[in-house]
């Protein structure tokens, strides 16, 4: 099964993507941890990117276009695989109908989730990451001696660098006027399935289960 999981940043596509990856079996594939991990080991692609993403901005197409044909192109995608974070334009969108084109695809679905900006700079003001697992937990549960209820870990969580109010903002800003229109462009070539972002968690994954079987 060929997904993509679409909406604003904060609107929850990383935490139903991991669910769903788990539950279906296919790869979760998110570019936003791509690009994290390679900051993370100063690689090339990391020292390119920090800036951009520190601020909120688009890593420039070419560049994504390249991360997300190797990806896919990988044996881990060949059953399927739930993209997170791609496509971002319209370019994008382009580039990944050719790489459709080359590697065996079914008919892929689009899940679209939507909440108001007040809801998403709520959620993302007050997130936190586990270090170890990428768990993402919530400012008002992490407590003394916390202990990351996936992986354990005690104390060891951080806030995103851009996870600070004035760059999730500049992040809304350029969703609503890049990223947003992408939409359009898959209404006749995908499987649309939309849901309300702003439902609790399992309420959102039963939401979508339904609609995907
Ligand atoms: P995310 O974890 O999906 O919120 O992505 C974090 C940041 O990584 C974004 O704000 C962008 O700076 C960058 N990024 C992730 N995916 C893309 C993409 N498809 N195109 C351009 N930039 C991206």
């Amino acid at each position: 099964m060929q997904i993509i999981i679409f909406g604003s940043p904060g609107v929850g596509k990383g935490t139903q993507a991991k669910i769903l990856a788990a539950k279906l079996n296919i790869p979760h594939i998110s570019t936003g941890d791509i690009l994290r991990e390679a900051i993370k080991n100063r690689t090339e692609l990391g020292k390119k990117a920090k800036e951009i993403v520190d601020k909120g901005e688009l890593v420039p197409d070419e560049i994504m276009g390249g991360i997300i044909k190797d990806t896919l192109n990988d044996i881990k995608c060949k059953n399927g695989f739930i993209l997170d974070g791609y496509p971002r334009t319209t370019n994008q969108a382009e580039i990944l109908e050719n790489i459709f084109k080359t590697i065996k695809t079914e008919k892929h679905y689009l899940i679209k989730l939507d909440a108001d900006d007040e809801i998403i700079i709520d959620r993302l003001t007050n997130r936190l990451v586990c270090n170890k697992c990428g768990n993402i937990l919530n400012n008002t549960e992490v407590k003394e001696n916390f202990s990351c209820p996936v992986c354990n870990s005690v104390n060891s969580y951080a806030k995103r660098a851009d996870d600070e109010e004035d760059v999730i903002r500049r992040r809304l800003k350029v969703y609503h006027k890049t990223t947003a229109p992408v939409f359009n462009y898959y209404r006749d070539k995908a499987e649309i399935i939309e849901i309300d972002g702003s439902l609790p968690i399992d309420k959102v994954t039963e939401e979508i289960l339904i609609r995907l079987c």
